[in-house]
């Protein structure tokens, strides 16, 4: 399970500070805000409802964009944010008592460069990486089109594994769903037909009208990783060398055949 799981999950910060999100220039410094970086607007509507004798401070709503700074001083890049900020109210304790103070949060719609889920395998060939890459751009604008991303990114890799699309039915060729398909490439890669269905589900509820929430896509993020490791990492590929070979021996890999 990726530890972005919550930073993408709760994707909010304030003017002082940020989730820890990894800089998606160098991959391993973490983003970092600064007060005058962040510019803020208060929305029409937010500053009409002003004039209402119920207004409360938390009613106000502004469009924001942030520029974030990687703290490795190698990298040091910039990624701009945008999207949508409020305020909120929290509760500072003190030695004997407490009290509240109104703070502002924004809610990023937008990055750009995109922020990274996970670091894509890069045996991965190049089209399907490109499809998950727009799925992470589009992730905190719209769930279902980043659902959809997903999907097509499936489709690809059984296009890329030459998984046939359609078959001859009676002289008819008729279009193979993905989840055939998906059971077909399962009989070279047995180990991922499961977590690949399981990707196809999410990826379904993305291409149709059903409600999807970002939580959904975080769980096709954490088994696609898991999926494109198992094919594409050389990783993989050395263990299962080695498995066979001793396998084969019956005996570790330096000592002589078993009986
Ligand atoms: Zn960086």
């Amino acid at each position: 399970m990726s530890s972005n799981r919550d930073l993408w999950l709760n994707a909010s910060f304030t003017k002082t500070a940020c989730p820890e999100w990894n800089c998606p220039t160098c991959k391993t410094g973490k983003l970092t805000v600064a007060p005058a970086n962040v510019y803020s607007t208060e929305t029409r509507d937010s500053i009409q409802h002003r004039d209402d004798p119920d207004w409360e401070a938390y009613w106000i709503s502004y469009k924001f964009s942030a520029s974030l700074k990687c703290d490795n001083a190698k990298c040091a890049d910039v990624v701009v944010t945008s999207g949508w900020g409020s305020v909120e109210e929290g509760y500072i304790e003190t030695d004997n008592d407490w009290y509240s103070e109104y703070y502002d949060s924004f809610r990023p719609e937008f990055f750009t460069p995109h922020l990274n889920y996970f670091t894509i395998e890069s045996a991965c060939p190049k089209i399907i990486q490109d499809e998950i890459n727009k799925s992470f751009s589009l992730f905190f604008l719209d769930a279902h089109s980043c659902a959809n991303k997903i999907r097509i990114a499936i489709e690809l890799l059984m296009n890329e594994f030459k998984i046939p699309s359609s078959r001859i039915n009676k002289g008819k060729r008729i279009g193979l769903s993905l989840h055939a398909r998906i059971i077909k490439f399962g009989l070279k890669y047995p180990k991922i037909t499961n977590a690949l269905l399981a990707i196809k589900w999410i990826g379904n509820a993305g291409s149709h009208t059903s409600p999807i929430e970002k939580k959904d896509i975080i769980d096709a993020y954490d088994i696609l990783e898991h999926s494109l490791t198992e094919i594409f990492s050389t990783k993989t590929k050395e263990t299962e060398k080695i498995v066979k070979e001793i396998n084969k021996k019956k005996a570790p890999r330096s000592k002589g055949k078993q009986h």
